[in-house]
């Protein structure tokens, strides 16, 4: 019980399909653990995605963008309906509203920490020897690459063959940020920084590498290791364990996220979080809206629950709060609560809202 309490405000973002089941717990959840640690939780809920459609017919607001970037941090849940998926790709507004609102807030670095949890080593495809234990942090950049560089489009070559091309551009800038808060990161938990490249073969991975390189001087105490992309989606399977910082491009980092989801089990346990230079920071699940499971009280609410987590530690600097959280969710599994997508003969299978409940009972 504290004397001074401590206010935030968090825009929540609800979206599309299991969106809104999974967000209603997590606030629940930030609500109990900040009356706990004596901190104050004003939340803004905001419309986005095929839900924003439905009311304004834009995606991303400017009021949903405006309220996100006054607040102090932003609860994503997820975005994109069958609805939606079914239109034009032109018309598909609902599915660029996450990168809009990435670029609007400025978040460049996307924290994504796989960990496996010991309660859940038989919810992974691989083996128990490779899973169990794993610890790992894979650090995206999210503003440059391939995505971004121009030229870009459509055309026709000097032999007349028609082609689409894009180009890969990093400058400098960008490097040197996402380079640093990997270090950050890395210094923090076991002082290994792997960066992973394709620089035998393109230039702006060549570049990637010298930039690194160039800010690991700030950072002797930590041990820097370079790996080709090829290699380290080989590795990543095969040993996940000699890994424990990764940071890439954004292409390679969407790439490897997405498998290295897999050695742990469920896409619904794995939380992310966007940083930004200044300004508040972005945190979702990693899973999507999840259409053929929603409205029907079956979602997994845990990577919810965690990005919540990670929106203390690393969007309002409150670790305590942040690490009880985990323990109530650890606890949880303890118990042997599970929902359908983690679910193993023996345990407890319940629906989104339950499982809420029970983390809840935990956090007490
Ligand atoms: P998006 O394009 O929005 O990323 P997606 O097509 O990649 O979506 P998801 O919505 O993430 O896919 O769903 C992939 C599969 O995982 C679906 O079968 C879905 O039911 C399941 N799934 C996703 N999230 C959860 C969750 N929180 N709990 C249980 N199952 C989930
Ligand atoms: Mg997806």
């Amino acid at each position: 019980c504290s004397s001074t309490a401590k206010s935030y405000n968090i825009t929540l973002l609800p979206g599309d399909g299991i969106g809104p089941e999974v967000i209603s717990v997590a606030k629940n959840v930030l609500n109990l653990v900040g009356s706990i640690q004596g901190i104050e939780f004003k939340f803004n809920e905001m419309p986005i995605g095929g839900a924003a459609m439905d009311l304004s017919g834009v995606s991303l607001p400017e009021e949903t963008l405006t309220a996100a970037k006054q607040s102090d941090a932003v609860l994503l849940g997820a975005i994109g309906r069958y609805k939606w998926d079914k239109m034009e790709r032109h018309d598909l507004k609902a599915d660029t509203s996450l990168l809009h609102l990435r670029g609007g807030l400025k978040v460049f670095a996307n924290l994504r920490p796989v960990l496996v949890l010991p309660q859940l080593v038989d919810s992974s495809t691989l083996k128990k020897e490779v899973v169990e234990g794993v610890d790992l942090m894979i650090i995206r950049e999210l503003t440059g690459d391939i995505y971004f560089g121009k030229p870009k489009g459509y055309g026709t070559d000097e032999n007349g063959n028609e082609i689409g091309f894009n180009t890969e551009v990093y400058a400098a800038y960008e490097i040197d940020r996402v380079a640093r808060i990997a270090f950050e990161t890395a210094r923090k938990r076991s002082g290994k920084l792997c960066s992973i490249d394709k620089a035998n073969v393109l230039e702006a991975s060549m570049f990637w590498r010298k930039r690194v390189i160039a800010i690991s001087v700030e950072y002797p105490d930590v041990e820097l290791s370079h790996m080709f992309v090829d290699n380290a989606a080989m590795q990543l399977v095969r040993n996940p364990k000699q890994f424990d910082t990764i940071v890439t491009n954004n292409i390679f980092g969407d790439i490897l996220s997405d498998e290295a989801s897999m050695i742990t089990g469920s896409i619904g346990m794995l939380p992310s979080a966007s940083l930004a230079a200044s300004g508040p920071g972005l945190f979702e699940p990693i899973h999507g809206s999840a259409p053929d499971i929603a409205g029907q009280d079956k979602a997994n609410p845990l990577a919810t629950i965690l990005s919540a987590a990670m929106l203390l530690k690393h969007g309002l600097g409150e670790k305590k709060a942040a690490d009880r959280i985990e323990l109530a969710v650890l606890n949880t599994l303890d118990r042997g609560f599970r929902t359908s997508d983690i679910y193993s003969l023996g345990n407890k299978l319940v629906g989104c809202k339950e499982m809420g409940e029970q983390v809840l009972k935990s956090l007490d």
